[in-house]
């Protein structure tokens, strides 16, 4: 049998042949000057490298992995689902199911189209809310991600942040001159674009829990606030849920806070693993979309069986254990106090946010609540705090403006083993 290769080895030849090394930027670990881990398996809370070494993984997939990884329920959907074939490009049973299930479990939503990525469906939202009102201008939160489409790739979050260029080359200024940009939780900001362009705005798009620039929570009444300032200027409201749906509840965001969005899109979690990403919104603005009505949209892989048969699995199994989410959070919780504690005892200038399953350290020593706030972080501490959490089995987000996210896989042993390796880690520090 041929040796394995190691992941440094796998590194060299990666860069050869893919940009970076990767087929996704934040991968590549440049957030943090490292190289990347690769992986050859995951478990449960675990992944483990081509190396055979076991971490407890805090990234989940960047969230799908909600139930932990290679959840036996959903393999076994995907096993049935592949021996029926890979793709037929015309309808199926699950494709119905699926969207009778979300419309069941998601408010103010009565139809879904399902695409192939979060990009996707948020690309399909913004063209459907500029096709209903028949307006150009949009407005977005600078450090909320959105996915990278052309329109959306403005003030960016995410690895979009960390790697330095807020914004893409190749997007022509006359694609993004209709993107206006705000500051999330900060209303009036919102309010001025509204204002100085009056009946233009088609939507105001958010992530209702910022989670791309570090989790940023929104203040109370920002949401609230968001959909009356819609109302008043005609304006949809998108929740753009990629990370937040099926997390924060299972009505997602718009559950969690009680605020209604007008579309809201999905991705991460409803594929259980498997790129999906859907778009949906009460039928007078989805019968807008292709072949219903102008606004057009297609996918040859869109719905595919065997996504959906995994994105099935995963959200029937969250139906049916919805206590999966207090424990979840409980966890999340429980981190967030402990790391609180230990950031005191060391001296350590840290800030955690946490909302949900979700939570954030900022290497900061004010309190984050705007995008302003989370760049204050020391992104160097952040490295050596991510290295120092790798080198004890802990495999956290690789870059200080993304999200640790917990799963019903995570025991409160593993939680313990974070906690002692936070302590080592911040006593270095
Ligand atoms: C990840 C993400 C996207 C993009 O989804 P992809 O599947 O990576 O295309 C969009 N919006 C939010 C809020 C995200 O976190």
């Amino acid at each position: 049998m041929n040796r394995h290769k190691t992941s440094q080895e796998l590194f060299a030849e990666a860069l050869k042949v893919l940009p970076g090394g990767v087929n996704s930027p934040v991968r590549a670990f440049r957030a943090v000057d490292m190289a990347p881990r690769f992986i050859a398996r995951a478990n449960g809370p675990y992944i483990y490298d081509v190396e055979g070494r076991g971490y407890i993984d805090y990234v989940c997939s960047w969230g799908p992995m909600i139930l932990g990884h290679n959840h036996p329920v959903i393999r076994e959907a995907v096993e049935r689902a592949v021996k029926d074939g890979l793709s037929f490009g015309a309808p199926t049973e699950r494709e119905v199911e699926i969207a009778q299930l979300m419309v069941e479990l998601v408010p103010n939503i009565d139809m879904v189209r399902m695409v192939n990525s979060g990009t996707e469906a948020v690309m399909s939202a913004i063209r459907l809310a500029r096709g209903a009102t028949g307006r150009d201008k949009i407005i977005k939160f600078e450090g909320c991600y959105h996915g990278h489409s052309d329109c959306l790739l403005v003030g960016a979050g995410s690895s979009a942040l960390a790697g330095g260029h807020p914004t893409s080359a190749g997007v022509p200024q006359d694609v993004v001159r209709h993107t206006l940009t705000a500051q999330f939780n900060d209303l009036d900001s919102v309010e001025r674009l509204l204002e100085a362009n009056r009946g233009e705005v088609a939507c105001v798009i958010v992530e209702p829990v910022a989670a791309n620039m570090g989790v940023v929570n929104p203040a109370p009444g920002f949401l609230s606030g968001l959909r009356t300032l819609c109302d008043k200027y005609g304006a949809l409201l998108v929740f753009d849920e990629v990370i937040t749906g099926f997390r924060l509840a299972l009505g997602g965001a718009q559950a969690y806070f009680g605020v209604r969005a007008d579309i809201v899109t999905f991705g991460k979690i409803i594929g259980g693993g498997m790129p999906v990403g859907a778009y949906c919104a009460r039928r007078e603005l989805m019968e807008e979309v292709a072949p219903c009505g102008p606004v057009y949209q297609a996918g040859t892989l869109s719905g595919n069986p065997v996504a959906m048969a995994a994105g099935l699995a995963q959200l029937s199994w969250l139906k049916s254990h919805p206590e999966i989410y207090s424990m979840i959070e409980e966890k999340a919780l429980w981190l967030a106090r402990e790391f609180r504690a230990l950031a005191e005892n060391h001296g350590v200038a840290v800030s955690i946010n946490q909302i949900g399953s979700l939570l954030s350290p900022f290497f900061t020593p004010s309190s984050v609540s705007t995008f302003v706030d989370a760049k204050g972080s020391d992104v160097g501490m952040y490295a050596r705090y991510f290295a120092g959490m790798l080198e004890r089995g802990v495999y956290l987000a690789p870059a200080q403006f993304e999200a640790m996210f917990l799963s019903a896989a995570h025991t409160e042993e593993l939680l313990e083993h974070t906690r002692v390796a936070a302590d080592e880690v911040f006593a270095a520090l």
